[in-house]
């Protein structure tokens, strides 16, 4: 593992570690490439509400110029990427994108957490056997991909089904050639691997494999110490290579402009 693309900072609230820590940690790997990815803010349209997982639109300008000094103090050391992690939220994202689109943001990744709007107050990690849950959750992600927008796909197995493996097969699968043919990568990703969340499923993956999907391997760091472990990073590549996956080392970023 030579880049890493999933990178959070303490603005989500669930994060910690100055940006500068990741930096150094990176390199301390031997990474060539980091992408800073926090958890994206957000306009919501309901009185009140805004998630606690994201940061405010109000602090997007500092992250973004502190990742700008660090860029080009780190220059020739190691290459600094400035994205988000964002959900598509189809009634409130183009007012998002008129918002990201007055800073230079070299990538956006998709992390499917809340499904419709977020307000509704479904969330893909709360486990479930309901199918149209699920086939909400495949439609959106898949309309996602589809705006061209999306660099990669975070943990694409975020929903938490519970149901007939059947119906998730199918749904798996959907993704699956969805990712293909518009060549965009899905992270397996290494923080639920380490922490034994209901994500990767093995099942999801196993599909990956048999369906030939390009597949990177994502840190999602919430601390330094997270951005690289290299014990965690062979005994995933150990299991990919038992569904025949060897991770790609780059992804080619899409930049919001
Ligand atoms: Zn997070
Ligand atoms: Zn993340």
């Amino acid at each position: 593992m030579r880049a890493n693309y999933h990178t959070h900072t303490p603005r989500c609230n669930h994060a910690e570690g100055a940006e500068r820590s990741y930096v150094e940690r990176a390199l301390a790997g031997g990474f060539q490439e980091l992408g800073f990815s926090d958890h994206t803010p957000y306009f919501f349209d309901k009185p009140g509400y805004y998630s606690t997982f994201r940061m405010k639109p109000e602090l997007l300008p500092d992250y973004v110029d502190i990742l700008l000094a660090l860029r080009a103090e780190y220059a020739g050391r190691i290459k600094l990427h400035i994205g988000l992690e964002a959900e598509y939220y189809p009634r409130l994202f183009p007012r998002l994108l008129d918002y990201l689109r007055q800073f230079p943001l070299d990538y956006l990744i998709l992390g499917q957490h809340g499904l419709f709007n977020e307000t509704e107050g479904l969330f893909s990690t709360r486990p479930t056997d309901d199918a149209k849950l699920l086939d909400q959750y495949r439609g959106q992600t898949l309309e996602a991909l589809e705006t061209g927008l999306f660099t990669y796909f975070a943990h694409p197995d975020l929903f938490f089904f519970t149901g007939d493996r059947k119906v998730y097969e199918r749904h798996v699968r959907a993704i699956c050639r969805k990712a293909l043919e518009l060549s965009i990568p899905l992270e397996f990703n290494l923080l639920g691997f380490s922490e034994e969340k209901h994500y990767p499923d093995l099942f999801f993956w196993r599909i990956v494999g048999e369906e030939g999907c390009a597949v990177i391997l994502g840190s999602d760091a919430h601390s330094p110490m997270e951005t690289w472990s290299p014990d965690l990073i062979s005994k995933a590549e150990t299991l990919l290579a038992g569904f025949g996956i060897r991770p790609i080392e780059r992804a080619t970023l899409h930049p919001i402009r």
